[in-house]
């Protein structure tokens, strides 16, 4: 029988020489995104016994999604599972259709046309708001924004983040926050040190930040961040973290939540944090202050974010499923950078079916419903959270829905790798191949070479198609 790695078995599939997926006629597969839940469905896929071909297409010219765009440049070392990545895109029926838009470029239904199935795994492209008055205030900006914009992000390159003041507030406790936090707070000869975009590390070197409030609105016991990220704000050079004691004190449901099974990682969290609030204020240049039980409940400034006013929160509910409630008491707090960091938010591509207010693709473990022969993996499936390996349990699960269907899929009309070529073409679209973007990958490595890091991106779309065309 047929295994999945994770040891899940196709048990309702028998594979046969003849039909969609036999040797005869390969399930042709277009895979929108390439992140890691496209290339771990990709892995899943060719790890099958089903004759399968994989289509991944990619609106960027560079693979790889939020390993490339979201993971800190410090957090070398999570990035290297490009390597396994890119073993996946060696394979002989994998083909890589970079800087194409799905829904701009090739509709959903011209995929169809030529594709048995289609699975999204295009991921959460925007942030959640909060909602609040003065939120669109200049120096209010999204961690999203400000992550993609340090990593390079072609979208993002020309967007500007005003670090002349001195204090930042971070909404959010999550890793995100985490990142944008230690972004802010790491000397610039550190940030050099990495991937980082230049010209982010460029600015940051000018950064006058020195104060960066964390702010979460439930307690210690429920913060979204793992051990490793809060550590790390713990062990920046010249730099303290510091916690009021009395935050850390436990109520009697968080002393029971704590005590629960699935609480492993927050006991972490909570003793890490103990210990960094018995060290508190050493004179450090740079202070980063973690606050709990406060949301924010407007922004305000003349000409651009000056303060927030934070409402004081208080915890309802039973331990593991507690959450914050407002008391209508409001305390200020300076702030003259501001960072939202309360989630990211799926879009939908024109011609699926989409659940605007979740920002998800609503789906029955990964068959989408009401779509035809589509599939979704990833944070498009189930929203934005779990960590990059999260995604290989996730996209296996939504593989083996899609093999264990496999003998009700049609065979697409069209079935033509050289028709969705022309069609591109006659469009003005340059595609991108795995071939070219391994030229790419290697300049980018040249590049760092001489700038002293590990590598140093494009981080505009023409530089790489001029690298490519000349
Ligand atoms: P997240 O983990 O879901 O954290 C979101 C944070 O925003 C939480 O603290 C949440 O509080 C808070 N929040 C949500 N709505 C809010 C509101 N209206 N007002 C105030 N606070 C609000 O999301 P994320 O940080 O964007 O991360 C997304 C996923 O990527 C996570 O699974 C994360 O672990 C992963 N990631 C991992 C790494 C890494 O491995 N180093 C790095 C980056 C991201 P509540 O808890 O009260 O909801």
């Amino acid at each position: 029988m047929p295994q999945m790695e994770d040891g899940q078995s196709f048990d309702q599939l028998e594979p046969s020489t003849e039909g969609l997926g036999g040797a005869d006629t390969p399930l042709r597969v277009a895979i929108v995104g390439s992140g890691p839940s496209g290339f771990y469905a990709a892995d899943a896929l060719f790890k099958s016994d089903v004759n399968v071909t994989v289509a991944m297409f990619e609106k960027l010219p560079t693979p790889f999604g939020l390993v490339r765009f979201g993971v800190a440049p410090d957090h070398a070392k999570i990035r290297n599972v490009t390597g396994v990545f890119a073993k996946t895109a060696a394979h002989e029926n994998f083909t890589y259709w970079g800087n194409v838009t799905v829904g701009n470029d090739i509709s959903v239904a011209e995929l169809r046309e030529h594709f048995d199935v289609i699975l999204l795994a295009f991921g959460a492209q925007t942030d959640r708001s909060l909602g609040i008055p003065g939120e669109d205030l200049p120096r209010s900006y999204t961690a999203t924004a400000f992550c993609a914009w340090y990593n390079g992000h072609p979208e993002y390159r020309d967007y500007q983040f005003d670090l002349t003041h001195e204090t930042a507030v971070v909404i959010g406790q999550g890793n995100v926050a985490m990142d944008v936090a230690r972004v802010l707070a790491l000397p610039a000869d550190e940030l050099a040190k990495t991937d980082m975009a230049t010209h982010a590390v460029d600015q940051l070197r000018t950064s006058n930040v020195k104060h960066i409030h964390v702010v979460g609105r439930r307690g210690a016991v429920q913060a979204k961040f793992t051990p490793k990220e809060i550590s790390e704000l713990a062990e920046i050079p010249d730099c303290d973290l510091i916690i009021d004691p009395a935050d850390l004190d436990l109520s009697e449901a968080d002393a029971a939540e704590l005590n629960l099974p699935q609480s492993k990682t927050n006991q972490r969290n909570y003793d890490i944090l103990k210990t960094a609030a018995e060290t508190g204020d050493t004179g450090a240049t740079r202070k980063i202050y973690m606050h709990f039980y406060k949301s924010p409940a407007e922004l305000s400034g003349d000409g651009g974010v000056e303060q927030v006013s934070l409402e004081i929160n208080e915890m309802k509910g039973e331990p593991g499923n507690q959450w914050a409630e407002g008391t209508g008491k409001t305390e200020p707090l300076e702030c003259g950078v501001f960072f939202r960091s309360v989630g990211y938010k799926g879009v939908a591509i024109e011609g699926i079916p989409f659940d605007d207010r979740k920002g998800v693709v609503p789906n029955v473990n990964g068959r989408v419903t009401d779509g035809d022969q589509m599939y979704v993996a990833g944070w498009i499936k189930r929203g934005p959270s779990g960590l990059i390996g999260t995604n290989k349990g996730d996209s296996a699960a939504t593989v083996a829905e899609l093999l264990g269907n496999l003998p009700n899929l049609r065979p697409a009309p069209g079935r033509d790798d050289a028709a969705v070529t022309q069609l591109l073409a006659d469009r003005g679209a340059r595609v991108v191949t795995y071939e070219d973007w391994t030229k790419i990958d290697a300049a980018e490595i040249e590049r760092g070479k001489a700038a002293g890091k590990p590598r140093d991106n494009f981080t505009r779309i023409e530089d790489m198609l001029a690298l490519l065309d000349d």
